[in-house]
């Protein structure tokens, strides 16, 4: 049996997708590159954006073009195109065989079991698992979200937030690292409030997977403003194996906007919590993500939006058009009522804004030493991170891949640095 699985959207489904290739391979399954040549394929889709629902629908065309010459193909669709009825995809869709909510968190075992007829007495030990995955992977240790942002679809689909055990979390992530991968990003839709319904804190979670053989390197996200408190800081600051990075999303530096927004939170409390995360959290690396052209937005608030970047100075920002999701809120309330053409303005304008601020940061790097930990070469460059996440290109003709490497940092632009090794610390 070949499989291929594919996924769009947030590292959530890469880290899924992940999950889904090591269990089928466990019951003797190979990877296929291409959809032609496999026998199942896995879709983890996104519904986040207008953008991202389009290429899944093409991709779930392709998918019915392949399985009207090849019949005997099993096709699953996950993610969070996947909603509570699925008649209507049902009815769109026919040839997918099979849904898998992100609503239900069934064992990947039991949902591939009935859907591909496999026997659980030809399984292998998870102990087993082969294939390696990268440098960097994602787990996700939390699924779903309490909150009701008005624009956002995926509380709608990912259903009430919910903790995996620390238990199977540090099982998946030894998994991991005894076969090479040397940093491991947890994930949540709030991922501060992890253990919240187990009894249990996404900071003991940190200290405990600290002490998995081989690791180098822990990351979290995504962080809520409102959730993310002085011990989380303090884990951040203490634990060595943690880095100085956050990803908190402002979405916009308006108070009206936030409020209609639903966010819980102002601008001022915002810049108070980032001041404190910056006085407990030397060096930290921050990043956010923004929405313009929201209902009703209007050129003032926009500009309110850009003076925050200004001051608050982020080293990266992830900023998207607001695309009306049926289903939530803000449909209901106001009109979708800034033009697209108005929206791609507000979008470069924050992207240029960003892109100066970005490299002034960055070439205040410029002379400093750095760890990095090396994830793969591109054009005949070593790159990795470093620990507040920044992309360092560097050349080497030592094998350093999984390395944590010290490189003394030479050039600088919005994007990456570029550097020299220094000495080889090898962890
Ligand atoms: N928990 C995160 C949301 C994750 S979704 C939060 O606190 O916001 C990832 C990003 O997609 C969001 O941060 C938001 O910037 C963007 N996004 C979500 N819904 C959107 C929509 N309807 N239109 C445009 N961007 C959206």
């Amino acid at each position: 049996m070949r499989y291929h699985v594919w996924s769009i959207g947030c590292q959530m489904n890469t880290a899924d997708a992940r999950r889904m290739g090591d269990e089928l391979e466990l019951y003797g399954a190979e990877p296929a590159e291409r959809i032609d040549d496999a026998d199942v394929v896995v879709l983890y889709s996104c519904v986040v954006r207008q953008a991202a629902q389009t290429k899944v629908h093409n991709e779930l065309e392709q998918l019915r073009r392949v399985k009207s010459q090849r019949p005997s193909m099993r096709i699953a669709l996950a993610g969070c195109m996947v909603e509570d009825d699925v008649d209507e995809l049902s009815l769109k869709y026919p040839f997918v065989d099979r849904y898998f909510s992100p609503k239900l968190d069934l064992p990947l075992r039991d949902q591939v079991f009935d859907f591909l007829d496999l026997d659980e007495r030809y399984r292998l030990d998870p102990e087993d698992a082969e294939r390696v995955h990268g440098i960097s992977a994602p787990v996700t240790i939390s699924q779903g979200c309490n909150r009701r942002c008005t624009y956002c679809i995926i509380p709608f689909r990912r259903g009430a937030e919910r903790s995996r055990h620390p238990r199977e979390i540090r099982r998946e992530v030894e998994s991991l690292a005894r076969r090479g991968t040397r940093e491991v990003v947890l994930l949540g839709q709030i991922v501060d409030r992890y253990g919240r319904d187990i009894g249990t804190t996404l900071p003991s979670l940190l200290a405990d997977l600290s002490s998995v053989d081989g690791l180098a390197r822990l990351r979290f996200l995504t962080s809520y403003p409102v959730d993310f408190g002085r011990p989380l800081m303090e884990a951040v600051a203490a634990l060595p194996k943690v880095c100085e990075d956050v990803n908190l999303p402002i979405q916009a530096g308006d108070d009206t906007t936030l409020r209609r927004m639903a966010r819980g939170y102002k601008v001022e409390d915002y810049e108070c919590l980032i001041e404190e995360m910056r006085s407990v959290i030397p060096g930290l690396g921050l990043s956010t993500d923004i929405i313009v052209g929201f209902c009703g937005e209007t050129e003032v608030q926009f500009q309110h939006t850009l003076e925050l970047l200004e001051r608050v100075r982020f080293d990266v920002v992830h900023v998207a058009m607001y695309s009306q999701r049926e289903g939530t809120a803000s449909p209901r309330l106001w009109r979708d009522d800034v033009p697209r053409e108005e929206k791609k303005r507000r979008l470069h304008e924050v992207e240029r804004v960003q892109a100066r601020i970005a490299e002034e940061i960055n070439q205040a790097m410029v002379g400093s030493r750095q760890e990095i930990l090396v994830e793969g070469t591109r054009q005949n460059k070593w790159y990795g991170r470093t620990r507040n996440n920044k992309l360092v290109f560097f050349e080497s003709d030592l094998p350093l891949a999984g390395q944590l490497v010290t490189v003394d940092i030479t050039r600088a632009t919005s994007w990456s640095l570029q550097g020299c090794p220094a000495e080889l610390a090898v962890a």
